[in-house]
């Protein structure tokens, strides 16, 4: 194999597996050079010859020391310069090259060549002393620093004392005050270190290229490798090219282009350049960079080369990698030469408009330009986020809930939230947990902060479906309510103290910060646009209120894949209704608050069928366990006790009567139906008589899906549906108008997965409820899991937080098992999916291949799956 790889402006020894063999940096020097672009001429020592040097442990070998020779040989045949020349001596430059970045490799180390006599034969040529010694002395530093492993504060001891010696500050200015330096520094070698830095350039080279090799054991090398998984064999390489010094005078410099203008996409030459005015203090250069753009256009300006050329340049780059390019290149005396290329960093808005501008150029297609899109990136333009270029103090860390970030003052009840609602004050809620009760809470606030809880427990999953952030599960704060104080560690806030939250990343932060509201614009649509021409499985939303369904609309939702009635019945009197319902005593009670509910129902349902206007409503039947809805604070007790008229003892009996030990798992879903079928009945005939109104008024039939939840036996779904089935029937003989349903089930325990071809007998369609499959596949409480999921991920017991992006081997089994057993009975029946996974882009990907029909997910992730179910289809 070969050892060295050399490189120069239109001719590149390149080896197949470039970036393994010649790392980064080399790969892409000998890239430029065949794409016969200006590169310093050089080579690159392949992690061949580093294995082969075993790993810089013992001195360079023969073979590699001779083919070092050549390539120098070579390397002064093509510049016209020779190594320790009596005229144009020849410099270089060494850097090491790794496959991917890595802290603790040696720092390039420049002017490798300079020794006490070339020095002088430089300063002579270029007629400027001060650089050619600011660089011999920059050499032998970086060389002892590297090589003998010497400390840099020694050397400004060393510069401190020759400058008071001889009067001069900052460097010298006369040519012997600088020999006077110099040899202080190669006495202080000898003397203190006992070490010699080679005066002959060869030895230089074959010093460095051996330290740099060894750099790559270096501690912070190694952690760096330990803690991502590279492995150890994989290599450095190392690139030596002729010096360009660009650091010399006005004419040179160093700078950074791009291709495009990220504001609108076009192409364009941006980015900066940064005059090398030359000189060890470098902190008055910030004023000295040149705008490329702004050069570019005005045409007049201090850039020191041809722009047209970089321009020219950059463009060919773009054109090689099909994508934005962004080129380090340097400038030495008007000289031009590219130094490293690579695909240009963006965010993401920027990332949508650069996709699409491509594809209008016709550079990549539709399905590229999808691809290219991080799908869950689009949460930050769906969203306001923190302006992360000022700093802030995150006092917490929770789970990132629902994402957007929102600033405001803290609020500790609902109540509080409200009254500052009304006087047009911003809060963030703050709650240990939240109940139905925080419902109105939460709609007034900009969002909501709790200390448990998980990604779906209540507060993450109505803050999603309402477009609030939210972080959950922020264990480190302690909660005061009593007291009114929210404790972070040794930072202690109250009520009416500003605070931020972040829900894309689950940070806590203490005080106001600058939030960025991106908008949707014309890029974002068109982006949509490709996505829906490219998916196959449909996108639905979970939606309960007018508001949602219609944002989820202007998202581009085809329908609704759940309505949570219960949602439905927080608000003010309805909640009175409820709890009356709850508790009443019998089966009259019941039926007299239900007729109350019912007319309500009946309207918020209207309005849903109206927004939807013939696109397919699913609606779940009462699902949550009833203690949900029951008063928990005393003056609520207290409150219901006097509306109901019941003394408050009676009350709290009743109260605790309905609590469960594991309520998750108790009497809820189709159980509650089974137990009350009065209130099945309720909904049933809400439902029905609600899609005949909107039928009328939209002059779209509505089909409504009526969903019952939780069922693991066939019979219960049969219980249920001759209850619907009845109501139908009586809807129908009433207003003789015939009514087209379907009644299907959500398949959200594992015996109903095993069982779903029994069940699909009785059933027109199924959704997955993944957020309660999840919780019963593995017995983890989703209302609890964040107390120890995120160790686990942390730890690396599992990837992701499984009630986020679904297991794929545990519960996506079940579900693949579910569907196939479920085509076997009815080949067309409806599958979708409706549990918070349903917004997820690796979900969706797994949800396409076990062939749903559609997911459903809150109204913000509508975009996201739209993409998502576009990438799966590609
Ligand atoms: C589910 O369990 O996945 C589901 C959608 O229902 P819920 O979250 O309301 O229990
Ligand atoms: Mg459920």
């Amino acid at each position: 194999p070969q050892r060295i790889f050399p490189f120069q402006r239109g001719e590149a020894d390149r080896p197949a597996d470039a970036v393994e063999s010649l790392g980064l940096k080399g790969a892409d020097l000998s890239l430029l050079a065949s794409l016969n672009l200006p590169v310093p001429p050089g080579f690159t020592i392949s992690t061949y010859a580093w294995r082969e040097a075993k790993g810089g442990r013992d001195d360079l070998p023969v073979g590699l020391r001779s083919d070092l020779r050549d390539q120098v040989a070579a390397l002064e045949g093509v510049t016209g310069r020779r190594f320790d020349g009596d005229r144009r001596p020849l410099l270089l430059a060494v850097r090491t090259s790794a496959k991917t970045a890595m802290p603790g490799l040696a720092e390039s180390v420049l002017d490798v060549g300079l020794n006490g006599r070339t020095v002088e034969i430089l300063a002579e040529e270029l007629d400027d002393p001060t650089f050619a010694f600011r660089s011999y002395r920059r050499l032998i530093e970086s060389y002892a620093q590297l090589v003998f492993d010497a400390d840099p504060t020694d050397f400004e001891e060393i510069a401190d004392e020759e400058a008071e010696e001889k009067g001069w500050s900052g460097e010298p200015s006369r040519a012997d005050d600088w020999r006077a330096l110099i040899d202080r520094l190669i006495e202080f070698l000898s003397e203190e270190l006992g070490v010699v830095m080679p005066q002959t350039p060869f030895e230089q080279l074959v010093e460095v290229v051996a330290a740099s090799f060894k750099s790559w054991r270096s501690a912070p090398a190694v952690a760096h490798r330990t803690l991502r998984g590279i492995p150890e064999t994989s290599g450095l390489a190392v690139t030596v090219h002729a010096m360009i010094f660009n650091e010399r005078n006005a004419q040179s410099g160093r700078g950074r282009a791009v291709s495009r203008d990220l504001a609108t996409g076009r192409p364009c030459l941006a980015g900066e350049f940064l005059l090398g005015a030359g000189g060890r203090d470098h902190h008055d250069r910030a004023h000295e960079t040149i705008d490329l753009a702004e050069a570019f256009q005005s045409g007049a300006s201090a850039f020191p080369a041809d722009l047209d050329q970089l321009h020219d340049h950059v463009r060919t780059v773009e054109t090689y990698l099909g994508d934005l390019a962004e080129v380090e290149f340097m400038v030495g005396d008007g000289q031009l030469f590219l130094l490293q290329s690579r695909v240009g960093r963006r965010n993401a808005g920027e990332a949508v408009r650069l996709a699409v501008e491509f594809t209008r150029d016709g550079l990549i297609d539709e399905a590229e330009a999808l691809l290219r899109i991080d799908a869950t990136s689009l949460d930050q333009l769906l969203h306001p986020s923190i302006a992360r270029d000022e700093s802030f103090d995150v006092i917490a860390k929770g789970m990132p809930a629902s994402p957007g970030a929102a600033t405001g003052e803290i609020a500790f009840t609902s109540e509080r939230a409200q009254a500052n609602a009304a006087e047009g004050r911003k809060t963030i809620l703050v709650r240990h947990e939240t109940y139905p009760e925080d419902i109105h809470g939460m709609h007034v606030c900009e969002g909501v902060l709790t200390i448990r809880g998980g990604t779906t427990s209540h507060a993450a999953v109505v803050a999603r479906g309402i477009g609030k952030p939210c972080v959950t599960g922020a264990g480190t704060l302690r909660l005061d309510a009593e007291k009114g104080r929210l404790h972070a560690g040794r930072v202690v806030l109250k009520e009416g103290d500003a605070i931020t939250i972040d829900g894309s990343s689950g940070e806590v932060i203490q005080g106001v910060v600058t939030l960025v509201r991106p908008s949707l614009d014309g890029d974002f649509a068109t982006l949509m646009e490709f996505a829906d021409r490219a998916r196959h499985m449909k996108v639905r939303t979970n939606a309960e209120t007018p508001s949602e369904a219609r944002a989820a609309r202007d998202f581009g939702a085809e329908g609704i894949g759940l309505t949570r009635t219960e949602h439905m019945f927080f608000e003010g009197d309805r909640v009175r209704a409820m709890r009356e319902m709850i508790l009443a005593s019998d089966e009259k009670g019941r039926r007299a608050a239900l007729d109350k509910l019912l007319p309500m129902q009946r309207a918020d349902f209207v309005e849903l069928f109206e927004i939807m206007a013939g696109l397919p409503v699913t609606i779940r039947l009462l699902d949550p366990p009833l203690h949900e809805f029951l008063p928990q604070a005393e003056h609520d007790l207290e409150e219901t006790a006097e509306f109901l008229g019941l003394d408050i003892a009676t009350l709290r009996q009743r109260v605790e009567a309905l609590q469960e030990f594991n309520p998750m798992l108790g009497h809820r879903g189709c159980r509650l139906a089974i137990s009350y079928p009065e209130i099945v009945e309720i909904q049933s005939r809400a439902i029905f008589e609600a899609a005949i109104e909107a039928g009328r008024t939209t002059g779209k039939a509505v089909i409504p899906e009526i969903m019952v939840p939780l069922v693991s036996l066939r019979r219960e779904l049969d219980f249920v549906k001759a209850r619907i089935e009845a109501v139908a029937a009586e809807v129908t003989r009433e207003s003789d108008i015939r009514i087209d349903f379907l009644i299907g089930t959500m398949i959200e325990l594992p015996r109903a997965a095993v069982r779903a071809d029994t069940i699909a007998e009785a059933a027109d369609f199924f959704s997955f409820g993944t957020n309660d499959l999840t919780q019963t596949v593995f017995g983890i409480s989703r209302d609890d899991a964040g107390t120890f999921l995120s160790t686990y991920v942390r730890e690396g017991i599992i990837e992701r937080d499984p009630f986020q992006s679904v297991d794929v081997e545990g519960v996506g089994e079940l579900i693949q098992i579910a569907v196939e057993k479920a085509r076997r009975t009815k080949p067309h029946i409806e599958l979708g999916v409706c549990g918070e996974q349903g917004g997820d882009p690796a979900s969706i990907a797994f949800f396409a291949e076990a062939g749903l029909d559609y997911v459903s997910c809150s109204p913000f992730r509508v975009p996201i799956a739209r993409l998502a179910a576009a990438q799966a289809a590609i």
